[in-house]
């Protein structure tokens, strides 16, 4: 099979990219990422092959990452591990807590944009239902990586083990999901105003009603002028219940991953299908085993 990738790849800033090759078609002119499990481990430090290919991608799309914690998160896990130049941050759209906040780089550093937050009084409320419920369930835990119970101004969050704890102590915590299942249940009763949500491996997110990552591509679709074909989502709790699962519901092209090395692969088969050649204008043959991924990714693509 013959294609001919992406005329008017040179022009990137304005013309879109057109990834039908991988299986997400349309004119493609943002990348968004979920953050934890998708482009580093959980809470932890983007590997510099990642960041690396996130550089690069920068050279040919707009890129978003969306999570549901906080911009330092961002900054501690990814921003002070890219190395790119600032004309390349430009492109680059933050949204931490599912979008209610919005950062991109202006004059030298790192701009909010807007941020939409709980009242104090809320946060309060919402802080007691969490601590009861932990408590009467049995999932308060004396001994904590750091707090139990964290104000993101736009969300408050319920981290089991608290907001540093090692990689593995979390997968452990509640592998089945059961108590989170548990103590979102406890707190949705008694705070029905709210969303109410599991987050992470051991976390339990509670945001204004609405507010999810498919709430955050929609404020990223009016900030930059968007529609949902121009976006691409790769995450990878895409799973009906997972949290980037609403995104891929609001009808935006999901390309689901296990792990940031999954995401690795697909970043450079992007960056392979709108490569040096697709910017001369070149036609080139497709490996027969390209051909049968690209087949396996639609397949998987909700
Ligand atoms: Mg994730």
């Amino acid at each position: 099979m013959v294609l001919c990738f992406v005329p008017g790849v040179s022009n990137q800033e304005k013309s879109p990219l057109n990834l039908e090759s991988l299986g997400v078609g349309g004119d493609v002119r943002v990348m968004a990422f979920d953050l934890d499990d998708t482009l580093a481990i959980s809470k932890s430090q983007i590997d510099p092959e990642m960041a690396a290919l996130l550089g690069r991608l920068l050279e040919r799309l707009e890129v978003c990452i969306i999570s549901g914690g906080r911009f330092e998160q961002f900054d501690n896990q990814v921003l002070k591990h890219l190395d790119v130049a600032d004309e390349l941050k430009v492109k680059l759209h933050l949204m931490p807590t599912c979008g209610t906040r919005y950062y991109r780089w202006q004059d030298g550093g790192w701009a909010q944009i807007y941020a939409e937050d709980f009242r104090e009084e809320d946060k309060a409320e919402i802080a007691d239902s969490l601590t009861d419920g932990a408590r009467q369930l049995g999932l308060w835990q004396e001994q904590t990586w750091g707090p139990i119970i964290e104000d993101r101004g736009s969300q408050i969050t319920f981290s089991a083990l608290g907001q540093s704890a090692p990689p593995a102590e979390k997968y452990a915590w509640d592998p089945d999901g059961s108590k989170r299942a548990a103590l979102r249940e406890f707190v949705a009763k008694r705070l029905p105003q709210w969303e109410v949500r599991g987050g992470g491996s051991t976390s339990i997110d509670v945001t204004k009603k609405g507010v999810d990552k498919a709430y955050g591509m929609r404020k990223l679709m009016e900030a930059l002028d968007l529609k949902m074909e121009n976006i691409v989502f790769v995450g990878d709790r895409l799973d009906e219940g997972g949290n980037d699962y609403p995104v891929r519901e609001m009808g935006i092209a999901s390309v689901p991953v296990e792990g940031w090395p999954d995401t690795a692969r697909y970043v450079a088969s992007v960056l392979a299908a709108t490569d040096t050649s697709a910017q001369r204008g070149l036609c080139r043959d497709t490996p027969p085993r390209r051909q049968a991924g690209r087949a396996r990714r639609s397949h998987r693509r909700p």
